[in-house]
């Protein structure tokens, strides 16, 4: 493995410099096909545009495991200064490069070792993770058919965590995320003028401030809930009063009961309110994706694998993090587990930020995993 450890930094310094968004991974896919046809793989592209699986078969019959990385970047602006920084907008702000390296990294390793194998290692790349619809849009195109999957398995490197440490939750990894629109209709006119009008800036800011009441009324005190407005439009000049107001914003729950929940609070306190002011609403879910939850037996053993990859004392449990992820719909469809693999970098910003980066050090311990969880598809639960 140890042998391995340039190559995987240049790969990694290849695909950040290429980065490509949602569905459009044109490139970055014909690179993973590439390469995993010249180790000998099995390769089928083109699953919801650019979504790869990829099969190796191994020397004993046995179950399938499933390695899934995702696969694309983020419209952003780089600014890290790094000598292989994207340049063409669009950034490997959340370390999928990496992910990608991994995942055809290992396949790559495996090849050559594959009558060792007793069982089938099917790699699925995924596009479109940070629109949360690649994972669905794969599985309407019927990958759960071609992957025949027993085991799933995957990382998300995390530069919050030290360099070495695997995380391997028994349950919730990461939160259920939606998108939504709130459009709210009102009738414009004069500013001088109100009572001519329905105002849907007023009536905004009173949805605004109930749904504030969810999270802090609705929910228990012991689940974790959020509700965030990022984006607020409407208007045009301060003595027009708007026709209409779009409200954008995202809710998070690690609980899909509490998320579903918190979901019908939104739609039935934004209608209230509105129909209170005078005012029309339309609640649109945009796209989202479940919580991300491991299988406690495959946990179990991804655990003892990580182990034997990372140290005995550095593969452990974290709180969840909020973000989203859609490994949640795989994890939903097949038992598996989401590791989190510890990447911090020091002088580096968090994810999605314009300076993002993690230490390459991680990469070899995440392709360590990916292998030796091959090498043990006998002792898949
Ligand atoms: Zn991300
Ligand atoms: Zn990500």
């Amino acid at each position: 493995m140890a042998a391995r450890g340039s190559d995987i930094i240049a790969t990694r310094r290849y695909l950040h410099a290429r980065p490509e968004t949602g569905f459009e991974e044109h490139q970055t896919a014909s690179y993973i096909a590439d390469r995993l046809r010249k180790a000998g793989l099995e390769v089928q592209t083109g699953i919801a545009e650019t979504g790869i699986v990829a099969t190796l078969k191994g020397g004993k019959p046995g179950r399938r495991l499933v390695i899934r990385a995702d696969i694309d970047g983020l419209p952003i602006d780089e600014s890290t200064g790094l000598e292989f920084a994207s340049t063409n907008g669009v950034m490997h702000a959340c370390g999928h490069d990496g992910h990608i390296t991994m995942a055809l990294t290992a396949a790559e390793v495996l090849a050559t070792i594959s009558d060792e194998i007793a069982g089938d290692v099917v790699f699925l790349f995924q596009p479109s993770e940070e629109l949360c619809n690649g994972a669905v849009a794969m599985i309407e195109d019927g990958v759960m058919d071609l992957v025949k999957a027993d085991v799933i398995i995957g990382t998300h490197l995390w530069n919050q965590a030290p360099v070495g440490y695997v995380g391997v939750n028994q349950s919730t990894v990461f939160a259920g995320a939606d998108l939504f629109e709130i459009t709210v209709k009102g009738h414009g006119g004069h500013g001088a003028m109100p009572h001519l009008t329905v105002d849907p800036v007023v009536a905004a800011a009173n949805i605004i401030n109930a749904c504030q009441t969810v999270v802090a009324r609705e929910i228990s005190p012991q689940e974790m809930g959020v509700v965030t407005f990022g984006s607020v439009q409407g208007g045009s000049a301060g003595n027009v009063i708007a026709d209409e107001v779009k409200l954008n914003g995202t809710i998070r729950a690690y609980n899909a009961e509490t998320h579903k929940a918190i979901r019908e609070s939104l739609e039935r306190i934004t209608a209230g309110v509105a129909e209170s002011l005078r005012a029309t609403t339309t609640y649109s879910h945009l796209a989202g994706t479940p919580p991300v939850v491991n299988n406690p037996d495959v946990a179990n053993w991804v655990t003892g694998v990580a182990m034997q990859a990372a140290g005995e004392d550095s593969v452990g449990e974290l709180d969840p993090i909020s973000v989203g992820d859609d490994m949640a719909e795989f994890l939903n469809r097949i038992p598996g587990v989401y590791f989190i693999l510890g990447a911090s970098k020091a002088g580096t910003e968090g994810h999605h930020n314009a300076k993002f980066d993690f230490d390459e050090a991680c990469l070899p311990i995440g392709t360590e995993v990916f292998v030796r969880a091959a090498l043990d598809i006998e002792g898949m639960p």
